[in-house]
């Protein structure tokens, strides 16, 4: 259960955050995810919604969850594709010879709550 590992520890980086800036109910948090993680947002929105119960001041808090497409670099003819699926080929010069520049990210962007 790839989402629900993920969901966890977004919690507790959720809870330190919660912490530093005092905040008491959390209404949302935003998370960038990258769609080289391959998630499920429809798991993701079913456990985080499962999980939120185990965390206090979370019982009430809405996931934002916005995906990044994969953009990949070509190091020999350095164009920039994107890609849906994990094939790593340049379609302009067909070398495998390629990095990923985005969709790596996860991360939280934003956390709102109200204040004690
Ligand atoms: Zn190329």
């Amino acid at each position: 259960m790839h989402e629900g590992a993920i969901i966890r520890s977004l919690f507790e980086m959720a809870t330190k955050i919660k912490t530093e800036e005092k905040l008491d109910k959390i209404e949302t948090i935003t998370v960038i995810a990258g769609k080289f993680h391959q998630i499920v947002s429809e798991v993701m929105f079913m456990q985080f919604n499962l999980m939120k119960q185990e965390f206090s001041g979370f019982e009430k808090a809405k996931l934002i969850f916005q995906e990044k497409e994969i953009k990949v670099r070509c190091e020999d003819c350095g164009h920039i594709f994107q890609i849906d699926s994990p094939v790593f080929l340049c379609p302009n010069c067909n070398s495998l010879n390629t990095e990923i520049i985005s969709g790596k990210e996860l991360h939280i962007a934003k956390i709102e709550g109200i204040r004690k």
